[in-house]
């Protein structure tokens, strides 16, 4: 197979300019992706505007339907490369890893043909990690959904196995990582694999193979979220055999035989009062349902901001409290909110915020006070739920 990185001093300066490239690339398009944000979100505005007063006919109707689908992907792209070159330190918890990364994986399944089987192989007894859970089940995902592409014309299995490991500085099994206890995460897969020329290239930002269909950040993302958890990524591959990508992060070894507190004493939980969620990422609505869930609300949630609307049309005092996503296709967040008052004036709301470039103005307007950052770590969640249902 073909091994990605080795351990030269060759091989790590490369490793630092890429790495810098990455950096400057990341900030480039930051900027870039939040003006073209604002520009989509106004076509999105006038799209929406032009379809409901146009009484239409059918090729109009047809025309303004492309130019959504067009603007969605487009918003889509601007998502994640906002998320790419904007991304948050990571909010880090000491944590088992195999429920994250089992919670990606069932997350990962339910949008798998059938001829695509996914199996872990754990290791008992593993140390816990320090980590932003959101973030690594996020590279996961990625990894995953890589995975999938590769297997969805043969099929095959997807492995992710988990095993304890102890790195020393004589034998880097990534460079970039410190010595010490870590685990090693293998996420396998029997698909198309890559010619070394490819394997070169995966970490590049914006390098793709799918044309229309990639976007070249899955890679680049999952390389800065490991970079800030201090930990490494590598892979092999063979052309027609598969991909493994090796994941190291660094472990926790307990001082003592006492575990850390996994419960939920830091959390400021709720009392079954009913939340709807709006949010046009079907992966942060599954995190978030869970989530709440654990903070004793109850979810209903939506991906489609029009089909809340609707839902709160049809029972307004079913919901006790509206939490929406800000950016979304067809209708923003704010517009949201204010069609929801115009209902309930009184209804509580809260919004979640993918980047600190959002309309704040819009948010001030609106009078919307409770602003939540994405992701939100629970504890977050918890006191930002209590000030939204505070008298
Ligand atoms: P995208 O998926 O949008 O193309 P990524 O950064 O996730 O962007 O991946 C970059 C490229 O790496 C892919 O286009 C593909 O050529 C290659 N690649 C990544 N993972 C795999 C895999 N598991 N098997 C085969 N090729 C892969
Ligand atoms: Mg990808």
């Amino acid at each position: 197979m073909n091994n990605a990185m080795a351990g030269s001093d060759d091989d790590e300066r490369i490793r630092l300019q890429q790495a810098q490239k990455l950096e400057a690339i990341g900030t480039l398009a930051g900027g870039i992706a939040r003006d073209f944000n604002n520009i989509l979100a106004h076509i999105a505005g006038h799209l929406e505007l032009a379809r409901a007063e146009a009484e239409l006919d059918g090729a109009m109707a047809f025309h303004l339907g492309e130019i959504d689908k067009a603007q969605q992907r487009a918003t889509d792209l601007v998502k994640r490369l906002l998320m790419f070159s904007n991304r948050q330190a990571p909010q880090r918890k000491v944590l088992p890893l195999t429920p994250v990364i089992d919670e990606a994986l069932l997350l990962l399944q339910s949008a798998l043909p059938p001829n695509i089987r996914v199996r872990t192989q754990y290791a008992d007894h593993l140390p816990p990690v320090a980590v932003d859970a959101l973030q690594v089940s996020q590279a996961i995902l990625n990894l995953g959904t890589n995975a999938a592409h590769a297997m969805r014309a043969q099929g095959g299995d997807l492995t992710v196995s988990v095993q304890a490991t102890t790195v020393t500085a004589d034998a880097l099994p990534a460079p970039g990582l410190q010595p010490g206890p870590h685990l090693h995460i293998a996420v396998r897969d029997t698909g198309s694999g890559m010619p070394p020329e490819v394997v070169a290239r995966v970490f590049e930002p914006f390098f793709t193979t799918k044309g229309a269909e990639g976007t070249g950040l899955g890679l680049p993302m999952v390389h800065g979220i490991l970079r800030d958890h201090d930990g490494a990524i590598t892979l092999e591959s063979e052309p027609g055999v598969g991909t493994t990508f090796h994941i190291y992060l660094p472990a926790i070894v307990q001082a003592t035989a006492a575990a850390p507190a996994q419960g939920n004493d830091d959390l400021v939980l709720g009392h079954g009062q009913h939340v709807m969620y709006v949010d046009d990422e079907e992966g942060l609505i599954f995190l978030m349902k869970r989530m709440l869930s654990r903070l004793k609300y109850r979810c209903t949630a939506f991906s489609d901001p029009h089909e809340a609307l609707e839902a709160f049309r049809a029972a307004p005092d079913s919901f006790d409290g509206v939490l929406t996503d800000l950016a979304m296709p067809g209708m923003t967040g704010v517009q949201l909110v204010e069609a929801i008052r115009a209902i309930r004036p009184e209804v509580r709301v809260a919004v979640v915020t993918g980047y600190d470039q959002d309309d704040l103005t819009a948010l001030d307007e609106a009078g919307i006070s409770i602003r939540l950052n994405k992701p939100t770590p629970p504890p977050e969640l918890g006191r930002a739920l209590q000030a939204m249902f505070q008298d």
